[in-house]
């Protein structure tokens, strides 16, 4: 049966939760607003929370079928996905297979060159600190996570990694690097959550390295809206109706 929202349970800075009548499934909303540098920066534009919803959608349907566990169950409106509730780790696992953005700024490296190998960044989900890079040491005297539950998100962080690097070669992109965030579902079992798309990945166009993803807004590149647009049409095989 398919869910409707019912109360707010928590608004961030690009989606907002809603309760079902059922507890263990929520309606997760994607706002049109645009934030970088931990909110320093604000922006919008008409139509964003539907484009990144509908990405997001044909890619957890993408990852579901592949047998990674996702928390996405249904589209429910344009800018709406039906989702299941989960008890989330509050750990950001970026995976990276370029280097861009803060790792550019943090060892040196020139932007673009690619890394022998995927490398997963941990960070501290905390607004108020500005959601700091932690290391294992960390995160242990945090009790964020323990040691084993880390060492399944980082096989998990890989595997949706290198599905994605595979789904968007095909459609002429380089994925650069990716945010995750995984939590317990109902059932005590790890899922992937929140979002895939081009506010929490860097998406280039492979021949010619065009930035299609949210570093247009970050950087003051402009066609913030067309980049989006872009990514949506190679995702979905077709342009976004409007
Ligand atoms: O800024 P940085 O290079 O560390 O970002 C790495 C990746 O994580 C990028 O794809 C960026 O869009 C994503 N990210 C995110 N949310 C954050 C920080 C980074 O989705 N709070």
């Amino acid at each position: 049966m398919l869910q409707h929202p019912d109360a707010t349970l928590y608004e961030g800075k690009a989606k907002i939760l809603f309760s079902t009548s059922d507890p263990k499934i929520l309606v997760q909303e994607f706002k049109d607003d645009l934030t970088a540098f931990n909110a320093q920066k604000k922006g919008s534009f008409f139509g964003k929370g539907a484009i990144n919803c509908q990405i997001s959608s044909i890619i957890f349907q993408h990852l579901a079928n592949l047998g990674v566990p996702v928390h996405y169950r249904s589209l429910d409106s344009p800018r709406r996905m039906v989702i299941d509730r989960l008890d989330m780790v509050p750990i950001e696992v970026v995976v990276r297979n370029r280097v861009a953005g803060s790792l550019t700024r943090r060892l040196g490296i020139p932007e673009g060159e690619s890394l022998p190998f995927p490398v997963i960044e941990w960070y501290y989900k905390r607004d108020d600190l500005g959601d700091p890079m932690v290391n294992r040491d960390h995160i242990r005297i945090l009790k964020l996570a323990s040691d084993a539950v880390l060492d399944e998100i980082r096989i998990l962080g890989l595997r949706v990694n290198e599905i994605l690097l595979q789904y968007f070669r095909e459609r002429s992109i380089s994925l650069v690097d990716i945010k995750l965030e995984f939590g317990w579902n109902s059932s005590g079992f790890l899922v992937l959550g929140d979002e895939v798309d081009g506010d929490t990945s860097r998406l280039w166009d492979l021949e010619t390295g065009e930035k299609l993803d949210k570093d247009r807004f970050r950087m003051d590149l402009g066609s913030v809206k067309e980049g989006y647009e872009k990514i949506y049409e190679r995702v979905a095989g077709h342009a976004i109706e409007s």
